[in-house]
């Protein structure tokens, strides 16, 4: 850590939880689910490994959802994230090596102190959703009869990034815009938040729930470029979310759309997008060969990776190698952007 006084003590639990490195199906995801999830008071394992909690169901008709695994590579499952703040906005970094993972560790730490603050619902904590949201997908056909005899009304999940987001649309409809505006209205009684309903949403795991439960969202946890060594965590704004959350009356949210309502977002089908041309990767890359490296470093990928994965293709015996460290980056010339917004202290 840098420059930074004692964190409160709720802030410290979700820098614990960014540490850990916990890809689909490693073993530090696996360990870390046994011994921070099904410690917990009445948590139950479904057979693909999602961890559910039900506090006070019989005065609840809301599931909260979040996701255990991270974007991690493989190979770096044992490293522990180090993690960076910046005192003067207090965003939270890595040492820009690795993923900081808030994607979805704030999430995690959201529902982690909710369950605490025994606020009522049944709380889902999916597996494996970076990798095509496959324990999400199984618990809606696995567990459909459990999950429809609670008669849910929503289905509220903490993984999208940014600040404002109440999703209506992953694609297709997944929450009215009743409902969305009405959580916004709620949310928007910290000064300063400006929650609204947001038609662009992209896949999460309350998607695979939208033919079972009426209202399913995303909601803004205040991560940023997620997926990449440059996410970012306005600590700041999570720990106000966290304390609306704390207060929000989910049961007297509205629920006006129906299971079958999918229409679709008007704007993932804006044509203008097709027509631009350069569709084909091998086109993009010829285009724009500087940016496309940058993005490749910014999602992790290392020369040498790539040069091995080239090897490989090219179906070479690669040489052994020396690990060779990283490059470092310039503290004093950040390659990231400072963010165009002003963050919440
Ligand atoms: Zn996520």
């Amino acid at each position: 850590m840098l420059a930074i006084t004692t964190p409160a003590n709720d802030v410290q639990k979700l820098f614990n939880i960014l540490e850990i490195q916990r890809p689909s199906g490693s073993q530090t995801e696996e360990d870390w689910v046994t011994n921070n999830l099904l410690s917990l008071e009445g948590a139950r394992m479904d057979a693909y490994g999602n961890v559910f909690v039900e506090v006070s169901m019989d005065k609840s008709t809301t599931m909260f959802s979040c996701h255990t695994d991270t974007v991690h590579p493989k190979p770096h499952a044992d490293y522990k994230n180090k993690l960076v703040i910046d005192p003067m906005t207090n965003h939270l970094f890595t040492d820009h090596k690795s993923q900081l993972g808030a994607d979805d560790g704030t999430g995690i730490w959201f529902m982690l102190a909710m369950i605490e603050a025994k606020v009522p619902g049944l709380y889902a904590f999916h597996r494996d959703e970076e990798v095509g949201g496959l324990g999400s997908s199984a618990s809606a056909k696995d567990n459909y009869e459990y999950l429809m005899a609670l008669g849910l009304n929503r289905c509220v999940a903490f993984d999208r990034h940014y600040y404002e987001d109440v999703i209506t649309h992953q694609g297709t409809r997944c929450a009215s815009d009743e409902f969305a505006q009405a959580l916004s209205n709620e949310l928007n009684i910290t000064p300063g938040f400006k929650f609204k309903p947001c038609d662009t949403g992209v896949f999460t795991d309350s998607a695979n729930y939208t033919h079972m439960i009426p209202e399913c969202t995303n909601l803004s946890v205040g991560y940023w470029s997620q997926h990449t060594i440059k996410e970012t965590q306005d600590v700041g704004f999570a720990e106000k979310l966290l304390a609306r959350l704390l207060q929000i009356d989910w049961e007297a949210l509205p629920t006006s759309r129906d299971v079958t309502d999918n229409d679709f977002s008007f704007d993932d089908y804006d044509y203008g997008f097709y027509d631009r041309g350069a569709s084909d990767m091998l086109e993009l890359c010829e285009d724009y060969p500087i940016m496309i490296a940058e993005i490749l470093e910014d999602y992790g990928v290392t020369v040498q990776e790539l040069r091995e994965q080239i090897d490989d293709k090219l179906d070479l015996v690669a040489t052994k190698t020396t690990k060779k460290t990283q490059p470092g980056y310039d503290w004093d010339s950040p390659p990231w952007n400072t963010p165009p917004w002003s963050s919440y202290k």
